[in-house]
C-alpha cells in the first residue's frame, strides 16, 4: 500500500491498529466500487462499528460524522455500506471473522493488560510489535480475502432538514426541535429531560 496514505490515516487515527487496516481495506473497495465522495459524485456511507476502522472509512472516502453522510448505526458489526447517490448503486462490505488472523493468546493478554495499563515497558513494545504486525497483516492481505461484498440498488437516505431551535425552558440554552421533550408542559432538552427523569 501507498506509504504516504497510510502515514496520513496512521496520524489521523492517532495509531496503526487492525482495526485500521480493516477500514483502509474496506475503505479501497468503496473507492474503487463506488467512488470518493466529491461535490458532484454524493456518496454516503453506513457503518455499524463507532471502532478504529471507521476513522479510515471518513479520511479516505470523505464520507463524515460533520458532512452528514456518515450514518452510525450502532449494531458492533464491522460491516461499512457506501451509497452513491446518482445512480444508487450500494455495496456492503462485511468483514470476514477470519479477516483479523490467526488467533495469538500472546497477543491477547498483552492486549488485555495493556488496556487495563497493568503492561510494563517490555509487554507494550512486544504487545505494539504484535499488534501492528497483525495490522500489516491485513494490509498485505488481497481485499477478496478480508471481506463478503454485497451489490444492491439501495435508497440513500434523504438529506438533513434544516429544523427550528428551540430554548430549552431549564437550562435556556437551544437545541434542534426534533431533540426537544416536553416535561410538565415545558420545552426541555435531552440532558435537562434526563436529569429530570432520574429524580
Ligand atoms: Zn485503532
Ligand atoms: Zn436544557
Amino acid at each position: 500500500m501507498h506509504t504516504e496514505l497510510l502515514n496520513q490515516v496512521q496520524s489521523f487515527h492517532g495509531h496503526l491498529c487492525p482495526g485500521l487496516a480493516i477500514g483502509i481495506q474496506a475503505a479501497k473497495i468503496a473507492l474503487r466500487d463506488i467512488g470518493a465522495h466529491s461535490a458532484d459524485e454524493e456518496v454516503v456511507a453506513i457503518v455499524e462499528t463507532d471502532m478504529c476502522a471507521v476513522d479510515a472509512v471518513q479520511f479516505m472516502t470523505g464520507c463524515t460524522f460533520g458532512k452528514g453522510n456518515l450514518i452510525f448505526r450502532d449494531y458492533g458489526k464491522n460491516a461499512f455500506t457506501f451509497i452513491r447517490r446518482d445512480d444508487e448503486k450500494a455495496i456492503r462490505i462485511l468483514t470476514r471473522p477470519a479477516a483479523w488472523g490467526e488467533p495469538d493468546a500472546e497477543h491477547r493478554e498483552l492486549f488485555a493488560k495493556f488496556r487495563k495499563r497493568l503492561a510494563n515497558a517490555a509487554e507494550k513494545a512486544r504487545f505494539q510489535e504484535l499488534h501492528v504486525g497483525r495490522a500489516m497483516r491485513i494490509l498485505e492481505a488481497a481485499p477478496a480475502e478480508l471481506f463478503d461484498v454485497e451489490v444492491m440498488t439501495l435508497k440513500p437516505p434523504k438529506t438533513a432538514r434544516i429544523h427550528r431551535a428551540i430554548r430549552c425552558e431549564e437550562c435556556g440554552e437551544t437545541a434542534m426541535e426534533t431533540r426537544i421533550r416536553i416535561f410538565r408542559e415545558r420545552w426541555i432538552c435531552i440532558p435537562c429531560f434526563e436529569k429530570f427523569e432520574v429524580r
